[in-house]
């Protein structure tokens, strides 16, 4: 394994033993050329994939004219970007098209952003009493990393030895109504949960439960919010996951894919009168809303609004869903739960772990990460072609069955049979013709483009150490002299 001792680096992560070093569409390379599919996709940062042409040239074109004003000024970008995310997301929650934007640029400050608008709102409007507003939050859920919000969590690990955290939340098992209805009182004037929770493993929640929280929360004017930073813009074949169930929350926080894996984006949309309450000098953020990332989102929500990458995301998901059931009928996983292009597996621990998994794919070719002990996320970008999706189950599945007989063979755990070159596998290289096509399909509208994508996934991922891949397919671009 390479050595991935980070010497200056705080050991806030434990990353798996490949350094990348150049990215396109589906595809990363390593610094030795080895090439693998991106299975991970940033959390769903990279929903457009990696280097999205247009997202590239939005970026580049703003990158000339100008990038951070401070929002001390207006610029030419701004409201050009909360309209687009009115459009796109706004009339999808209760604020329709009179919805209101914050921009902001992580996942986490616009999950903060939200509470605080809840919470003003809730004492502007509804009349809480001052500081005893409170919010009803799920077990399992994963808003983001600051000290409130790993207060939220229930994982040990993301909030042990960071208290004292802050008050005015009350947590209740994910999915169950009852328990919703149980924790609501005059003080409660939010209840804020993903819709599907994507740290915790694609836990997917009844069907009745948005519904039911939609129905509930409108009876006794409580603020409903989705946290959409990782299930939303288009991961679910929908533009946001609580269309799966016709909901309409109040607020919706994006982050992740608005900022087209090219720079932090993020944004709370939603009902006027709710984010209306935070006027001028009440929050704020000095990178927030800045002209290069109004670029990107407008991009991204440009790319969102034609509705090819959620049609794409539904359609691989039927593909995703039918291979993984096939592995749990094969005893090969113990769980299998997805929605869309976006599933969580569960280890046999048998087998061996998430992380043993992960290492198994790696040298076969393909990037995943385990999200608890047995549990690995599947999220691609959403423009991967069907070939480049089937190969990457051909090799889960192909992983799944070494881990299997290396652990019958009464293996340790230790590698048994594998060569330890990520990206290299043994005997099957694929007699594909040479092709120099790696580029994504941009134009989602394609399915036509999957002929050419065949050929270059029959070409790469797998067998390609030494092979020289640099260089194709880089948009010339993003040469920082050009232009
Ligand atoms: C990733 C994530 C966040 C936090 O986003 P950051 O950009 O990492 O701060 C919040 N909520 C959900 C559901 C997420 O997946």
């Amino acid at each position: 394994m390479a050595d991935t001792t980070q010497g200056a680096l705080a050991p806030t992560y434990h990353p798996l033993p490949v350094t990348i070093a150049r990215a396109h569409g589906t595809h990363v390379w390593d610094t030795d050329g080895n090439e693998f599919l991106d299975f991970l996709s940033g959390y769903s940062a990279l929903n457009f994939g990696h280097l999205h042409q247009g997202l590239v040239a939005a970026a580049m074109t703003q990158l000339r004219q100008v990038t951070l004003t401070s929002r001390a000024f207006d610029h030419d970008r701004l409201e050009e970007f909360a309209q687009r995310l009115v459009e796109v997301v706004g009339l999808l929650t209760t604020g329709g098209e009179g919805s209101l934007v914050v921009p902001m640029n992580t996942g986490a400050e616009a999950v903060e952003t939200a509470i605080k608008a809840v919470r003003k709102w809730g004492y502007d409007v509804r009349g809480v009493p001052e500081d005893q507003a409170t919010i009803v939050v799920a077990e399992g859920n994963f808003h983001g990393r600051t000290t409130t919000l790993v207060g939220l969590s229930d994982d040990p690990t993301a909030r042990g030895g960071f208290g004292p955290f802050a008050p005015g939340f009350v947590q209740v098992p994910f999915g169950d109504l009852a328990a919703v209805a149980d924790a609501v009182d005059d003080t409660t004037v939010a209840v804020l949960m993903e819709p599907v929770q994507g740290e915790a493993g694609v836990v997917v929640p009844p069907d009745d439960f948005w519904p039911g929280l939609r129905a509930l929360t409108a009876e006794k004017n409580i603020a409903l919010v989705a946290d959409e930073i990782q299930s939303g813009l288009g991961r679910t074949g929908t533009t946001l996951a609580c269309e799966l169930w016709d909901v309409q929350p109040d607020l919706v926080c994006l982050g992740k894919a608005l900022g087209g894996g090219i720079l932090p984006v993020s944004a709370v949309v939603g009902k006027p009168e709710i984010l209306g309450v935070l006027t001028p000098g009440t929050h704020g953020s000095t990178f927030g809303g800045n002209p290069l990332a109004c670029a990107v989102g407008i991009a991204a929500l440009d790319l969102l609004s034609t509705g090819q990458y959620q049609a794409r995301a539904a359609a691989s998901g039927r593909v995703l869903k039918e291979r993984l059931d096939a592995l749990v009928d094969r005893g090969l996983l113990t769980g299998a739960r997805s929605v869309g292009l976006w599933a969580g597996i569960d280890m046999d621990p048998a087998f061996g772990t998430g992380r043993d998994l992960c290492e198994a794919l790696l040298e076969r070719g393909v990037l995943a990460k385990d999200t608890h002990e047995a549990t690995i996320r599947l999220s691609p970008p959403l423009s991967i072609v069907q070939p480049e999706l089937e190969m990457a189950l051909d090799i889960l599945e192909e992983s799944l069955v070494a881990l299997r007989d290396e652990d019958s063979d009464g293996g340790s755990g230790e590698d048994a049979d594998q060569g330890d070159e990520p990206g290299v596998s043994e005997g099957d290289e694929p007699s594909a013709p040479e092709d120099d096509a790696v580029d994504p399909p941009t134009e989602m509208s394609a399915e036509t483009s999957d002929s050419t994508d065949a050929a270059a996934v029959a070409k790469g991922t797998r067998g390609t150490k030494g092979k020289s891949l640099r260089g194709k397919g880089e948009p010339s671009e993003l040469s920082p002299t050009a232009g």
